[in-house]
């Protein structure tokens, strides 16, 4: 057992108190209102549980606890530096090598920024913080918009556990939590029941998964309270999904035969239970489907009891919101709460608030952070060497506290929790956009490593968003297409270097539109670096690459290949030598290629 703390962690599991709604918002009010002191108790609690560890007790803490001790001995770390200690763990060494109790579980993050997945620790401790911040999340959630006590469609995949070298249990950390019998248990209160059955989650095939929460979702369609996914990606492929199958799926409950597409016989068999002839249904929905412009509306047409559709729609999934926002009609889109398989960070305490606007409450019993001031971030590429070098700043960067960091500054997030991860650098930046009581509330803006970098040149994830919204913006004006998805690469291997962007698009637009677009691109990247580059042609003319459809299905696919699951899933937004195996695909499948001539 933990030492007892003041003020105490939430205890959420069930049959205990605060479980109502009012209960779990005073429970967060009441630990946000003194964060420093929660902070400081948390990191006592996390090193005097892991004080017999390996990696602690090198350190020369010699039992001190408090976070100067913290700070003065324990080194700022990313993955890298200590990834032959997860190794370790994996290859089956039982000693207390990061934490106290032996780490059983490996949780594989999803890996699209470096291109494989990593391994992190994963324990029960994990499990509580997943279940304190759903339950808290949906305490916000339910006072603004209550659902009944209907079903859910949950677009979620479980991805394959598998053994490591040394016998432990890895997969993804939505999957390890998905499995958890102590996640189910504590989350049975507030759980809406999941319209379809645990085997189409749980599926070895994702297409028959996917394919299957759809017929689902139609057999429960007015029970269905709200939509949900990890990712708002998932959202919008699953109803992609629906616009090619959609006769298909009617056919299944107008026969109530299931399709032979499914022929892993654990869903068919536990849809088939479900699916009972109806022409009526059939009928209605083939109605529902015909009636809509262009799928406008398609999510309240078909639930009409739905209140809302729900899954994270910031950083790099705000691209897809607009799709989203075609889907879901007048259903309000609720971005869900920020996180990682390192461990959970914030809770998204303003449902009302759009996507692009929402912010994150960081909960100060999840774990301790620290804060980099954003100027202090080096900004290399993570594993991208496609680019020159630029100069790391000289001096070890300074973190402050969580009840440190300032209004309207930009950090990185450094994170340290109960399953062995010690000042660990998450590589995302956020923004303080104010507080809740006395705990941040941060803004997601990207992740820290550069997508795009030739010479002194410097553009992020968040850039190479605003370019390509800029120049779809003219696609939708002048032919009505939109962009399904997209990338970029740094090209050093002509003279000079240029940009790439991948482009997959909804249809075929005219010549000269799309060199307008390549134009509006080269011109979107606005740094001072890029522009004097182009001007002084040290950056060539930009490249826009069309990629035939489907592209970007198969790079999904080659992610879920390496273990990855559809709930984690996350386009990478640029691919380099690490990611040669995407290149290679996108390369693949060019049907048109554009060079800029705004310069
Ligand atoms: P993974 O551990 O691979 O599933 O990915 C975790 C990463 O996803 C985080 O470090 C963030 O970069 C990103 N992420 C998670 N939640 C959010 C969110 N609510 N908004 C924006 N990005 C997020």
């Amino acid at each position: 057992m933990r030492a007892c703390m003041h003020p105490p962690r939430i205890n959420l599991l069930p049959n205990m108190p605060g479980e109502t709604v009012d209960g779990v918002i005073d429970e967060f009010e009441a630990i946000t209102s003194d964060a420093r002191e929660v902070q400081i108790q948390t990191l006592r609690d996390i090193l005097e549980a892991n004080a017999d560890s390996e990696y602690l007790q090198c350190l020369g803490l010699d039992g001190r606890t408090d976070p100067e001790s913290f700070r003065d001995c324990v080194p700022l770390v990313t993955h890298k530096e200590i990834q032959h200690y997860i190794q370790r763990i994996a290859d089956g060494d039982t000693s207390p090598i990061l934490t106290g109790k032996p780490i059983t579980t490996i949780s594989l993050s999803s890996g699209t920024t470096q291109g494989k997945p990593k391994f992190v620790p994963f324990n029960d401790d994990l499990i509580d913080n997943t279940v304190q911040i759903y339950k808290t999340s949906f305490a916000f959630r339910n006072r603004e918009y209550p659902v009944g006590s209907g079903k859910a469609l949950q677009l979620i995949y479980g991805s394959k556990q598998f053994r490591t070298k040394g016998g432990l249990v890895a997969g993804t950390a939505t999957t390890n939590v998905f499995r958890s019998d102590r996640y189910r248990a504590a989350m049975e209160s507030i759980r809406s029941e999941a319209c379809s059955p645990e085997e189409v989650i749980f599926s070895p095939d994702f297409h028959q998964s996917l394919y299957c929460h759809l017929l689902c979702g139609l057999l429960f369609w007015d029970e269905i309270q709200f939509v949900s996914s990890t990712f708002a990606y998932s959202i919008v492929h699953a109803f992609g999904t629906f616009e090619q199958v959609w006769e298909e799926l009617c056919n299944d409950i107008r026969k109530g035969v299931i399709s032979d597409r499914i022929t892993a016989s654990s869903i068919r068999e536990a849809v088939s239970r479900l699916l009972k002839r109806n022409p009526d249904l059939a009928d209605w929905i083939h109605e529902k489907c015909s009636g809509l412009n262009n799928w406008h509306g398609l999510i309240p047409s078909l639930f009409p009891n739905a209140k809302y559709v729900y899954g994270i729609m910031t950083g790099s999934m705000e691209p897809y919101t607009k799709k989203l926002r075609r889907y879901a009609g007048e259903l309000p889109l609720l971005s869900a709460d920020y996180g990682s398989s390192e461990g959970w960070i914030g809770v998204n305490i303003n449902p009302k608030l759009p996507p692009e606007s929402v912010t994150f409450a960081v909960i100060p019993n999840i774990g301790y952070f620290e804060f980099i001031p954003s100027m202090k971030i080096d900004e290399i590429p993570e594993g991208d060497s496609s680019r020159m070098e630029l100069p790391f700043p000289e001096e070890e960067p300074e973190p402050v506290g969580l009840t440190e960091v300032k209004a309207g500054e930009e950090y990185e997030v450094v994170l340290t929790n109960f399953a062995g991860l010690y000042r660990y650098r998450l590589g995302d930046v956020v923004k303080v956009t104010g507080f809740h009581n006395s705990t941040p509330e941060l803004r997601f803006i990207r992740r820290k490593s550069l997508v795009l970098s030739i010479n002194i040149d410097k553009n992020t994830e968040k850039d190479l968003q605003l370019a390509v919204e800029a120049a779809s913006s003219i696609l939708a004006a002048r032919e009505g297409l939109e962009v399904v998805d997209f990338t970029s690469h740094a090209d050093v291997t002509t003279s000079p270097g240029h940009y790439v962007i991948f482009w997959e698009m909804e249809g075929v637009a005219g010549e000269e539109v799309m060199r307008e677009c390549c134009d509006c691109l080269d011109r979107s990247f606005e740094d001072a670096g890029y522009v004097g580059s182009r001007r002084t042609n040290g950056i060539g003319a930009l490249e826009l690459r069309v990629v035939r459809r489907g592209t970007f299905e198969k790079v999904l696919e080659h992610f879920l290949g390496m273990g990855s699951a559809v709930s984690q899933f996350k386009t990478p937004r640029c691919v380099g030598p690490n990611n040669m195996a995407v290149f290679q695909i996108l390369c693949d499948n060019v049907v048109n290629r554009y060079f800029s001539q705004a310069y």
